[in-house]
């Protein structure tokens, strides 16, 4: 096998990775790889390919603020987005240190080396530095449902779409009422409409969902996002602190967000006329406390004639069937799971081993997921995590959490050369603080006190995904590099 040496090595090349490698080639840390288990960049948009795959934070904000884009509309569908990343990988004349095809299978640390050893498939990898960028819904979860594995038609989850399998006139079943889910089912809906095909949605729990407001921009107003100075940069400021004033009413005061339980009251009335079935979609929890979702076609898509909303548990799944509890069998011939992704157990975790030996995920299985200001974690020196713990959003764009986690790795970066350092570690008592102070926030949040089950908890039932306050406030925390919450070796 072949053992390759690089100054900092980066997993995954998603808007994460691709971030980190352009901005530490902006530096002139010339010598890094990135290395990526698919075949191309972009993550979630190379990977959720569904019909219907649309970003729901506005384009202009979910994009990189170093790359502004002409984006034909509000909302970007997947094509769009995935040929974005693309062009800025191109651009950045980084790609020929990407990695394809490549998964780190694992990573440890040799503390005497002061070297992180990560093997693939294709060989070794000696990092000084190591930058996890694999994402926290990269890896999809298939729900455990008694039989599912018996099921003889075809079964695919909404990340792994079969472009192969052509759906006219099939009977097909979606599981799952999130973000992913309310996106597809208007779309297949109106493509079983046309064919004489059936779709029946399986829903759990029903989502709050606000109306989306789309549109196409007009080539004038293109041509004004192109052509006038700084007209870009405050729209996107403009979109940015419109989300950012969404943060009260998940953090402090959830009755503040009574004009958006509103306006998904009046989405449900408008989109859906049969009494039983507005009762059936109606949230029973807070807004907010699990993600709100925006969709305009949902609720019309659900009172189709050739759609059942089935709100009665899954009790199994036959060779041929789904089978609830009340005991009703539904012949399909396509099973669809829109069931999420692995969020608080991430499978890099498994794979990543630190100073002590152990991986980061038994560190993580008692305690549940936790870091120091999302990025770095003790027994792991220097290794800086991209969309850590705590770090994620429900209301505004992931884009901007990573450009700040690149920033204070950019300036932990620049603290080990200026001091002429081997490593630095996260202190656990500075990490203990952090995250205490965060658990502490979060008893006053939605998405603790709301009322509902969601992917944003672990098993012990605490909130390890999202940060609870505004994302101006988590910039300002990482904005430069706090040796004194570190542990420092010397060359
Ligand atoms: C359908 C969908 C829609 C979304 N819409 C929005 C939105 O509108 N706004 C928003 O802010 N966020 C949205 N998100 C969240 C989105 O995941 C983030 O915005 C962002 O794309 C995350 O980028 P990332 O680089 O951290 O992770 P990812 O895009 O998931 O990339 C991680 C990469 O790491 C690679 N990888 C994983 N493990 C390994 C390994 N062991 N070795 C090598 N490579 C590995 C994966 O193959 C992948 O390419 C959405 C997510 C989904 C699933």
């Amino acid at each position: 096998m072949t053992s390759r040496t690089v100054d900092h090595l980066i997993i995954g090349a998603g808007f994460a990775g691709l971030c980190a490698a352009i901005k530490l080639d902006e530096d002139g840390e010339k010598d890094f790889a990135v290395l990526e288990a698919g075949s191309d960049v972009g993550g979630t948009w190379r990977d959720n390919t569904y019909p219907g795959a649309t970003c729901d934070i506005p384009s202009q904000l979910y994009s990189f603020s170093f790359a502004p884009h002409d984006w034909p509309r509000s909302y970007s569908q997947q094509p769009d987005i995935q040929a974005y990343i693309q062009q800025v990988a191109a651009e950045s004349g980084t790609l020929d240190r990407f990695v394809f095809d490549t998964p780190a299978q694992d990573a440890s640390w040799d503390d005497e080396a002061q070297r992180w050893t990560v093997r693939t498939p294709h060989g070794d990898y000696v990092a000084k530095t190591l930058i996890v960028g694999a994402g926290g819904l990269s890896a999809p979860r298939m729900p455990e449902i008694d039989g599912i594995e018996t099921f003889q038609g075809e079964v695919f989850h909404s990340a792994r779409w079969n472009h192969d399998l052509d759906l006219s006139g099939k009977r097909v079943a979606v599981i799952g009422t999130g973000a992913s889910a309310i996106q597809i089912v208007p779309e297949l809906q109106k493509v079983l409409q046309a064919t004489g095909g059936h779709l029946d949605v399986y829903q759990r729990t029903a989502p709050w969902v606000i109306p989306r407001n789309d549109r196409v921009y007009s080539s004038v107003e293109r041509s004004a996002l192109r052509r006038v100075p700084g007209l870009r940069k405050l729209y996107r400021a403009a979109l940015y602190w419109g989300h950012e004033a969404f943060v009260p009413a998940f953090t402090l005061a959830p009755g503040l967000a009574l004009p958006a339980v509103k306006q998904a009251q009046a989405n449900i009335r408008k989109g859906i006329k049969d009494p039983e079935l507005r009762e059936k979609v109606t949230p029973h929890f807070m807004l907010g406390c699990k993600r709100v979702l925006r969709s305009n076609d949902w609720y019309p898509a659900l009172a189709a004639d050739n759609v059942e909303l089935v709100t009665d548990p899954i009790a199994k799944v036959t060779g041929n069937a789904i089978v609830t509890a009340d005991g009703v069998e539904r012949e399909i011939d396509v099973l669809v799971v829109a069931t999420g992704f692995w969020t608080t157990e991430l499978p890099i975790t498994e794979h990543v081993r630190g100073r002590s030996g152990q991986s980061l995920a038994d560190r993580w299985r008692q305690s549940g997921m936790a870091a120091y200001k999302g990025t770095a974690i003790p027994d792991f020196p220097n290794l800086f995590m991209i969309v850590g713990p705590n770090t994620g959003q429900g209301h505004t764009s992931m884009i901007f959490i990573i450009e700040s986690q690149v920033a204070y790795i950019r300036a932990a970066l620049e603290h080990l050369r200026r001091h002429g350092l081997t490593s630095v570690e996260a202190e656990p008592r500075a990490t203990d603080r952090w995250n205490r102070s965060l658990q502490r926030r979060m008893k006053r949040t939605v998405w603790t006190r709301g009322g509902c089950q969601s992917w944003y908890l672990d098993s012990h039932g605490r909130n390890t995904t999202l940060w609870p306050r505004t994302t101006a406030d988590f910039r300002r925390r990482l904005a430069s590099f706090d040796a004194e919450a570190y542990r420092e070796v010397r060359a």
